[in-house]
């Protein structure tokens, strides 16, 4: 019999079975059960988090006889008909090998016929964003006025290659990356599933190698399985990953913090000759400052961590001689490197260079200019926190006159608005009743214009809003353009930020 993958052979094909995007699968699974499903919409985020095995599913879902609270039964003739690759119901396109004018129309053109098995035909286009513009065009004409029983289901890593048009016509679902823990108990569930033995530390590498993809985390996870021979250690999971041995590279990076060139020299010369690749040690020596920062600076290092005991042990003893200023430039200096070595071929040149620089550099700032710094910052957290607090001076009063609303937008027939927006943060002052919404999928949802319609009517006519105006606002995430600043402030020249 044939091989299949990990990934393949435990792709779900139930919303359940999906990890990582509960927001999303929520609010598809409503549609289908109040029979108000939409006929296009967006799927983005990176590789791996489940765009394409949604589509697949919600495909199947819309078409099932009998769904199971909004899954696809899998038994009934429908789902029978279209488990089968060749059925004329599901088209699944892959926009990076037809992306021509041509093939679009080849679809559009064949839209009108109605589906053979169920009530809908679905499209899923995979990395939409290939598509040419004359292949775009076409697809806005047909999304502009699809037959009754159409959906698209465009899929893409790259929304911002996709044109505002066929945006505006879709509505959008942001795929998040999974948290590693979420994919770590995916990982033991299938080890358990199939009879492997396992570390938890080896399942925690993993998924932490994964880097919030599912799917590579499970590729991974095969070649360990065939790799360890039915038993995955750590250290064969280190192995597969091609990465360092942790006793020699601590070894090294007690060299580096102690400033000792001679004896740094001698480890970078003993791990090159066990042919590891220097981008590989930087990569790990980065890795390994970034995890003693961990340990200074986090409560929970040793959870979020998930290091075998010895390692975090050996660690903790170089956290505890080194300040948090000489881990950050040696990171950097480590990170930098990794950069600059994809433009040489004189790796170990540069990295023996990298080495001694990080020995020499006492790196650490001066202890009344970091006073200052955090003098500052302070300062800036205090007016935020200030000005935080007037705008929210009445949470349970907003909560309460949300009541109201909600129970006027499900007597509308929008049930699912009303209980869309009990997940968000909720703000009320005199003149204004404000929605804060989490993520931009469910703000999609609520600024769709018979969405926004409804909300509106429905709070113009709950009398304990009165006199208030409804705004609706995207949170704003402490991402990396908002954090910045701060961190800059506070790091100054010794964090990069990317
Ligand atoms: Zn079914």
């Amino acid at each position: 019999m044939a091989y299949t993958s990990l990934y393949r052979k435990y792709r779900p094909d139930t919303f359940d079975k999906v990890i990582g995007q509960d927001c999303i699968v929520r609010t598809l699974k409503n549609q289908i059960l109040s029979d108000s499903v939409g006929h296009a919409y967006i799927f983005t985020g990176t590789r791996g988090t489940g765009k394409t095995s949604v589509a697949k599913i919600f495909a199947r879902a819309v078409n099932c006889l009998h769904p199971v609270d909004g899954s696809p039964c899998g038994k009934c003739e429908n789902c029978v008909e279209l488990a089968s690759s060749n059925n004329f119901d599901i088209l699944e396109l892959d926009a990076a090998s037809n992306n021509s004018v041509e093939q679009i129309r080849e679809i559009t053109d064949k839209i009108g016929f109605p589906p053979t098995v169920g009530r809908y035909k679905v499209y899923i286009v995979d990395e939409v964003h290939m598509l040419s513009t004359a292949a775009f065009n076409a697809l806005l004409k047909t999304l502009e006025e699809p037959p009754q029983h159409a959906i698209f289901i465009l899929a893409t890593t790259e929304i911002h290659k996709i044109p505002a048009t066929i945006l505006s016509r879709c509505l959008r679902f942001d795929f998040k990356l999974v948290p590693q823990a979420v994919i770590a108990e995916r990982i033991k569930f299938i080890f358990d599933d199939i009879g492997v033995k396992y570390e938890n530390e080896a399942v925690g590498l993993i998924a932490a190698s994964g880097a919030g993809s599912v799917r590579d985390a499970l590729s991974l996870a095969d070649m360990c399985v065939s790799y360890c021979n039915g038993n995955v250690t750590y250290g064969g999971v280190l192995e597969v990953l091609g990465a360092s041995d942790p006793k020699k590279l601590r070894e090294l990076a007690v060299c580096i913090a102690e400033g000792d060139v001679d004896g740094a020299l001698v480890r970078v010369s003993e791990l090159c000759d066990l042919g590891k690749s220097v981008s590989m040690l930087a990569k790990d020596l980065a890795e390994l400052f970034r995890n003693v920062l961990y340990i200074k600076n986090c409560t929970q290092a040793n959870k979020l961590l998930n290091l075998p005991e010895e390692i975090y042990a050996g660690l903790k003893t170089l956290a505890d001689k080194y300040s948090s200023a000489r881990c950050l430039s040696i990171m950097k200096l480590m990170s930098k490197l990794e950069g600059e070595l994809r433009y040489t071929s004189q790796h170990r040149v540069l990295f023996e260079g990298a080495v001694v620089q990080a020995c020499l550099n006492e790196g650490d700032v001066k202890a009344d200019e970091m006073a200052l710094r955090i003098a500052k910052l302070e300062k800036q957290l205090a007016t935020l926190k200030k000005s935080d607090f007037n705008s929210r001076p009445a949470i349970m009063d907003a909560r309460q006159v949300w009541v109201h609303v909600a129970s006027r937008l499900s007597a509308m027939g929008y049930g699912l608005i009303a209980m869309t927006v009990q997940d968000c943060k909720l703000e009320m002052t005199d003149s204004e009743f404000s929605v804060l919404v989490p993520d931009s999928a469910t703000y999609g949802i609520l600024s769709d214009k018979a969405n926004r319609d409804a909300l509106n009517k429905a709070f113009a006519e709950t009398k304990e809003a009165a006199g208030r105006a409804l705004k609706l606002k995207q949170q704003q995430s402490l991402d990396e353009d908002s954090a910045a600043p701060y961190l800059k402030d506070m790091f100054g020249t010794l964090l990069e930020i990317k």
